[in-house]
């Protein structure tokens, strides 16, 4: 009970542990994709603010160029100079942070271009510094504008073409994301499922089964109560009425020896002295049914003892037309009491007679093989007593071992339940078979001897 109480513990903990496994999973991923498109929208952000960084200073270029042009201040040219290598190194910085050919081709254009400008420049300058232009002058820095729009063109394209592998990324993850979480919430689906599934499980395999033997148990107690208090009457009323007949038996006797033979007299003697001898048999069944003794369990062949029987009920059998048989070439062992064994098989014989009308068969015989005793798988053997008599409805087949219940006239009721009692205390099992009109089979189902 315990142990099973334990596992249900230990399921229950394994479903909750994995449910919120997968709930911390479901949680994680979740915060993971809002930090994840925040991020991606920051790089968008920061992609505009590169277009912007390059143009500022591509113009801040062109402007201290256009100074100088004109002012011919030696700290313009310095600054041109120093702004030029820092847009250059710039370039050159940006080339890792791209992830498509499309962006690295333009990047590669935008290089070229760098060095057109660069030409341009050092066209503009090597003629002011031969003093073909005079300050003043701006004629001939358009060369330079135009290779400063080209630039500023590629720079809007490389933007463009970073943003869009930006989308396309922040689409893609998206949709690997959702996936995750679709992912997520089916196993949590799937968990929950399968938590009732094992519920389900638990309940018919576990629960149901225990509650169902309980319910049975608790019948065979309450039964085991009512035979008890049943004996206990039984036993004191077969004990009040044996020493009477005792009494009567032994006055009958006397009585006999001066009745003369042939007369009514001494033939109304001999019924009652047949009647005295069947109450003594139903007194002793009574006694015996209210006080089993317990049996001592010796060594026994199955196939001896079953010959035994036959060979001791054999001529009473001839008699009734009744063919008694025995089928057992096997050499099954038991631990039995040989007389309580015998007694039982004697009833289920006398049984087995009452049940045929007119000629019939009788097999006693001697099987072997598994069957599950005290709630065990054990080797045993089984002798069977089949007859092909009657059979029994479903009605009798329900009351059958109860004390007392009988469909004979003269029965007791009492044999099957002294019996089921004495196989019992064998840590045996009594079952049967039955065909209405066809017969029926007891079978004794006692553990085989160890050491066979
Ligand atoms: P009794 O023999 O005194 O009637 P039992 O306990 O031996 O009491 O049997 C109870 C009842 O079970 C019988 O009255 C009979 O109806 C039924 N019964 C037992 N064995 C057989 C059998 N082999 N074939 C048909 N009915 C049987
Ligand atoms: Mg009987």
């Amino acid at each position: 009970m315990s142990a099973i109480k334990l596992r249900l513990i230990g399921f229950a903990f394994a479903i909750v542990m994995v449910a919120l496994m997968i709930g911390w999973a479901a949680h994680a991923s979740l915060k993971r994709v809002t930090e994840l498109s925040d991020k991606l929208t920051s790089v968008q952000i920061a992609s505009f603010q590169t277009a912007d960084y390059f143009q500022a200073h591509l113009q801040k270029l062109d402007y201290a160029l256009l100074r100088y042009q004109v002012r011919r201040d030696p700290f313009d040219r310095q600054q041109f100079q120093t702004g030029w290598t820092n847009l250059n190194d710039w370039i050159d910085v940006q080339r890792p942070t791209l992830t498509t050919t499309n962006e690295q081709a333009i990047l590669d254009r935008i290089n070229e271009a760098y060095d057109d400008y660069f030409a341009a420049t050092s066209n503009l300058l090597q003629a002011i510094d031969a003093k073909m232009i005079p300050p003043g002058d701006s004629s001939g820095f358009d060369r330079v504008e135009i290779q400063s729009q080209r630039l500023l063109g590629l720079a809007y394209q490389l933007v463009d073409a970073h943003r869009e592998s930006l989308t396309r990324f922040v689409a893609d993850s998206h949709k690997s994301l959702s996936f995750l979480r679709g992912l997520i919430f089916s196993s949590l689906f799937l968990l929950l499922i399968l938590g009732a599934w094992l519920a389900g499980v638990v309940y018919r395999d576990m629960i149901n089964p225990m509650r169902l033997k309980l319910i049975e148990s608790n019948a065979i107690i309450e039964r085991q109560e009512k035979l008890a208090s049943l004996g206990v009457l039984a036993a004191g009323v077969a004990h009040e009425i044996r020493n009477p007949l005792t009494a009567i038996k032994a006055r009958l006797f006397t009585q006999r020896k001066t009745l003369r033979a042939g007369s009514g007299e001494l033939e109304d003697a001999d019924v009652i002295g047949k009647e005295i001898d069947r109450l003594e048999h139903i007194v002793q069944d009574v006694l015996q049914f209210a006080r089993p003794s317990e049996p001592k369990l010796v060594k026994l062949s199955a196939g001896a003892i079953l010959r035994e029987v036959r060979d001791l009920l054999a001529p009473q059998m001839q008699k009734a037309g009744i063919e008694l048989r025995v089928d057992a070439s096997g050499d099954a062992v038991l631990n039995a009491d040989a007389g309580q064994l015998k007694q039982v098989l004697i009833n289920l014989v006398q049984n087995a007679v009452d049940s045929i009308e007119g000629s019939g068969r009788i097999t006693l015989r001697e099987r072997t093989g598994n069957a599950r005793l005290n709630g065990q798988l054990t080797p045993v053997a089984i002798l069977e007593v089949e007859d092909t008599g009657r059979g029994m409805t479903s009605e009798v087949q329900k009351r059958l071992f109860d004390p007392f219940f009988t469909t004979k006239d003269a029965g007791t009721g009492l044999g099957l339940a002294i019996a089921a009692r004495i196989i019992g205390k064998h840590g045996g099992a009594l079952e049967f078979q039955t065909l209405v009109n066809r017969g029926t089979t007891f079978g004794i189902v006692l553990p085989l001897s160890n050491g066979i």
